[in-house]
Order: C-alpha cells, then sequence, then structure tokens
C-alpha cells in the first residue's frame, strides 16, 4: 500500500504517495475521533463521474461539525478537490476516501489546539464484486455485538471510531464462516450490516430499517428512489425485527463499494424459499426485485441514463 506511485491531497497540497508520513502521535490514531467518507467514480458512456459526490461530502462536513472538528475548505472546494484527485492519478472507476483527522498536537481526551486536516486517497477500484459474484449474493449471521445507540455515539456521522464495532461484527462472522453480519440496534431491532444498509421485500413492498442506529446510506437513499420512481414500488421505512428477514421474499444490503448485494442466507435460513427464490449459493432470479434493482443501479451509476433514469442526472458530476 506505501510504495507505489500516486498523488495525495493533503490540507491542499499534493503529496507523492510514498512521501506520506504521519507522525505516530497523531492524535486521531489514538482515540478513534475522526471522520471520512467512501466515494466512487465510473467510466461510462459520458466518460468519468463522480457519483454523487454532493451527497458524500455533505455527510462528510456534517460528520466533522458533529464531531465539533471545524473544517478549513468549504464543500464546493472538497468537491473539487476529490475531481482533482481522479485527474492527477489518470482514475476512471475508483474509489475516494476522504478522511478528516486531528493533528498531533497534543495528547490525551483534554488535548488543546489540535489542528483538523483533511485527506483525500484515491485508487482503481475496477469492477470491485463481479457480475457472479453480485448474483450469489451473501450469506450472514446475526451478531451478538448490537449496533450503535444514540446516546453511545453519533449515528449520523461516519466516525472512524464507529468501525471498531463493525469490525468485531464482520470478523466474528467471516471465522464462522458467513460472508456478512447482520447487526441489531440495543433493542433487538434490526439496524444494518457491518458497512452496509438492509432492505427486505415482502408482498412487494420494500422495507428497510429507520436511521436511528445505521448510517444514513446515500446507496440507501439512491435505492429508495430507484425503487419508487423508476419500479414505482412501496417503500416504508421502519423498525423490522430479525425474522421479518428469515421470512421476506428477497433481501439485499447496500453501500458505495458493495452496491446491491442480495443477502441469500441468514441464520441458516434461506431467504425467499417460500417464494421460490433459488437456494442460497445458486444465481438470483433475473426477474426479481433485487436484480431489477441491480440493474438500475449499474445503469445510473455508469450514467446509462436513459429516458427512465433520465431524472436522476444530476448524481453525476464530471470528473
Ligand atoms: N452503513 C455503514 C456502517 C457503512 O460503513 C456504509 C458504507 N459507507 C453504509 C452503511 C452504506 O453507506 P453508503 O451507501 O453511503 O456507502
Amino acid at each position: 500500500l506505501y510504495d507505489r506511485d500516486g498523488w495525495l491531497w493533503h490540507d491542499g497540497e499534493w503529496l507523492a504517495w510514498r512521501d506520506a508520513r504521519t507522525h505516530l502521535l497523531t492524535h486521531t490514531l489514538h482515540y478513534g475521533m475522526g471522520c471520512f467518507e467512501g466515494v466512487r467514480a465510473y467510466h461510462g458512456e459520458r466518460g468519468t463521474h463522480l457519483f454523487r459526490v454532493a451527497e458524500h461530502t455533505r455527510r462528510l462536513a456534517d460528520s466533522a461539525h458533529a464531531l465539533d472538528m471545524p473544517l478549513d475548505f468549504s464543500e464546493a472546494e472538497l468537491i473539487e478537490a476529490q475531481r482533482l484527485c481522479l485527474k492527477k492519478n489518470g482514475l476512471a472507476n475508483a474509489y475516494l476516501k476522504p478522511t478528516v483527522y486531528f493533528g498531533a498536537e497534543g495528547l490525551g481526551l483534554r488535548a488543546k489546539g489540535l489542528t483538523v486536516h483533511v485527506m483525500i486517497a484515491a485508487w482503481d477500484l475496477g469492477d470491485y464484486i463481479s457480475p457472479e459474484a453480485a448474483s450469489i449474493g451473501l450469506r450472514a449471521l446475526t451478531s451478538s455485538w448490537s449496533r450503535h445507540h444514540v446516546n453511545i455515539s453519533l449515528c449520523r456521522a461516519k466516525t472512524n471510531g464507529h468501525y471498531v464495532n463493525s469490525m468485531l461484527a464482520l470478523n466474528t462472522a467471516v471465522k464462522a464462516g458467513f460472508d456478512e453480519a447482520l447487526m441489531l440496534d440495543p433493542e433487538g431491532y434490526v439496524a444494518e450490516a457491518s458497512a452496509a444498509n438492509v432492505f427486505l421485500l415482502r408482498d412487494g413492498v420494500l422495507h428497510t430499517p429507520e436511521i436511528t442506529s445505521c448510517l444514513q446510506g446515500i446507496t440507501r437513499d439512491s435505492v429508495i428512489r430507484l425503487a419508487r420512481d423508476a419500479l414505482g414500488l412501496e417503500v416504508r421505512e421502519r423498525r423490522i425485527t430479525r425474522d421479518e428477514l428469515y421470512t421476506a421474499d428477497e433481501a439485499f444490503v447496500t453501500g458505495t463499494a458493495a452496491e446491491l448485494l442480495p443477502l441469500r442466507e441468514l441464520d441458516g435460513r434461506h431467504i425467499g424459499a417460500r417464494a421460490g427464490a433459488p437456494p442460497p449459493g445458486r444465481p438470483i432470479a433475473e426477474g426479481s426485485v433485487t436484480a431489477r434493482l441491480q440493474r438500475l443501479y449499474r445503469r445510473v451509476t455508469r450514467g446509462e441514463l436513459g429516458d427512465d433514469l433520465v431524472a436522476f442526472r444530476n448524481w453525476l458530476t464530471p470528473a
């Protein structure tokens, strides 16, 4: 990861990738107080563009504000920096990770005068998930680790330290032979996967948890709008129990990196068995709502808008 060509954007300047250094006493390294984003750029019919970069950048600015980490850069400047990061590195299909962190001016929780820094790294992502993997989807285990509580952490902020909880859940599930962890909120209702939001389909209606304990995912929002506007589906945001996932007709997770991935099995239950869904490990049906939403999401992110998706063209920012 260290020894390679490329440029990182750091506080308004360009840093050669292999020269990037951070002091060992960097405050965020010690306490996890910082925030970040995961943004994607796609190369498609309309050239290279960032997908929903304004929404990601707003979430980053909101996270920093909520954490009381004042930024020296406006959202417009940060969007431009992300665009330049693609150009300078000659990237087309890329993942970008803008990160806000505290400097090394002091140690301890009471440290004063900490400086707030912003860095942007971008790298080639290619297709990330193959079409086969996107059709086979995931087998998940409900985690014994609870997701965040509104009075324990800032659930709207994408805070670095939150990912300790995600990794505990994911690592436990992976060690037990599963692909993903399903996380419940502290009251036992479905929250999200380790780094993705969750949806279920039952009797033609889509349901997804309210954003109380899960991240307000931008892919979640894209999928809600595509389902409503392009497929005419009803979408309900509400409390969901784990047995509703067991007995759903279909289920899937959403995230910038994962896009839409079918959830095929939870705690050993074959999701959609009653509705005739193929067994876990086999591709999902082409005509399923999950597959239709996957195709719409694929088209909209790659700029293949057509008449049905033209209303979403402002989600694309040319690089
Ligand atoms: N929840 C968590 C905990 C995540 O880390 C992510 C990925 N950013 C998501 C949900 C999905 O959010 P988005 O669609 O904005 O990538």
